[in-house]
C-alpha cells in the first residue's frame, strides 16, 4: 500500500511542502545507457559460472538500463549526485567498442556495453541549464562503479567532490579494482567523509553534508561497502535517490535482490529498508539510477 498522494510518472507522489517552505527542484538527468545481463538488476548470480555469465551475456540477452544523475538545484547552490558516463567512451554518440575500451579494461568494457547519445554527457547537460563546472557548490559520488564517476573528468573546477570514506577504503579490494578503475577519479580531489551513527538507513550510518538535514548520505551497503543513498528534503517531505541499492521499485516490492553486489545479505536489508520509506507519508519519491521507468525531466517537492 502507497500512502500519501497521487503517483505520478517516475512513481513521483504529489503534496505540497510545509508551508513557507520553498519547492526543492531536482533534476533528472539521463547520462548515457548500459546493456547488461537481465540477471544484474533482477536475479540470481550464485552457481557455476555466475559471475561470468553477467560479463559474457549474448549481445540478443542483454537489457538497456538508462544511466541517472541528479541535479539538485539547492539554496546553497546546485549540487550534483554522481556523473554518469564520460564522452570519451563515445565520442560519436554511438557505441564504439574501441573507444570503450579504451577507457574501461576489456572485462568492464563487456559488462557494460555503454552508450552515451550526443548531448547527454554531464557537462552537456549542465551547459545546457547555463551551469558551469564551477558553479557546481558540490558534486556527491554515491560509489566509485565505473558508471557513477566516469563523468568526473568534465567537471574540474567544481567546489566540493564529496565521497564516502567507506567507499574509499574498501576500494582496495580487489573485486573493487576491477569495478571502479582508478584512472577513472583517482587523480581528482575528494573530501572523504565519515558516517556516523545515525536514525537513518539499515546500517544507521549517515553523514549530514550541511548540518541542516537538507542533504543527508545514508549508508546502504550490500551493492558496495560504502554506497550512500541521498536524501534530499523540502520542509517535512523528502525525495531519496537510491543509487543502486535497487533498479526499479520491483526489488524493493517483490523482494528481488539485485544479481550484482558483494553482500546478498545487505542488499536485502536495504531493500527491506526502502520498503519501508515508499510506505512513509514524508517520502515523495525513491529515484534509483538505473530504472528503466524513469524520465528524465524535473520534479519538485
Ligand atoms: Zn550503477
Amino acid at each position: 500500500m502507497r500512502r500519501g498522494g497521487r503517483e505520478l510518472a517516475g512513481g513521483v507522489r504529489s503534496g505540497s511542502s510545509a508551508e513557507g517552505v520553498a519547492a526543492v527542484k531536482l533534476h533528472i538527468l539521463r547520462c548515457g545507457s548500459m546493456a547488461v545481463a537481465p540477471t544484474v538488476p533482477y536475479g540470481k548470480t550464485g552457481g557455476p559460472g555466475g559471475r561470468l555469465r553477467q560479463l559474457l551475456a549474448a549481445e540478443k540477452d542483454r537489457t538497456e538500463l538508462p544511466v541517472f544523475c541528479f541535479l539538485i538545484e539547492h539554496p546553497r547552490g546546485p549540487i550534483l549526485v554522481d556523473t554518469g558516463w564520460c564522452r570519451d567512451i563515445s565520442p560519436a554518440g554511438v557505441y564504439d567498442p574501441e573507444a570503450v575500451s579504451a577507457v574501461l579494461a576489456a572485462r568492464l568494457a563487456a559488462f557494460y556495453r555503454p552508450v552515451l547519445p550526443a548531448g547527454e554527457a554531464v557537462h552537456e547537460q549542465l551547459a545546457a541549464l547555463g551551469i558551469r563546472p564551477e558553479d557546481l557548490e558540490a558534486v556527491i559520488l554515491t560509489h566509485l562503479d565505473a558508471d557513477h564517476v566516469a563523468g568526473l573528468r568534465h567537471l574540474r573546477g567544481a567546489k566540493r567532490v564529496v565521497l564516502p570514506e567507506d567507499e574509499y577504503f574498501w576500494s582496495c579490494r580487489a573485486v573493487y579494482k576491477t569495478r571502479q578503475p582508478q584512472s577513472l577519479w583517482i587523480d581528482v580531489p575528494m573530501e572523504r567523509l565519515y558516517y556516523r551513527g545515525s536514525s537513518l538507513g539499515p546500517n544507521r550510518w549517515a553523514i549530514d553534508l550541511f548540518g541542516d538535514e537538507s542533504l543527508v548520505l545514508i549508508n546502504l551497503p550490500g551493492h558496495t561497502d560504502g554506497q550512500a543513498a541521498v536524501r534530499v528534503r523540502s520542509g517535512e517531505r523528502y525525495v531519496l535517490l537510491a543509487a543502486d541499492a535497487a533498479f526499479s521499485p520491483r526489488n524493493w516490492r517483490e523482494d528481488v535482490v539485485p544479481g550484482f553486489g558483494f553482500s546478498r545479505e545487505w542488499q536485502r536489508r536495504c531493500l527491506r529498508w526502502l520498503r519501508e520509506r515508499e510506505e512513509d507519508p514524508a517520502c515523495a519519491a525513491i529515484l534509483c539510477s538505473h530504472d528503466p521507468a524513469l524520465q528524465p525531466g524535473t520534479l519538485e517537492f
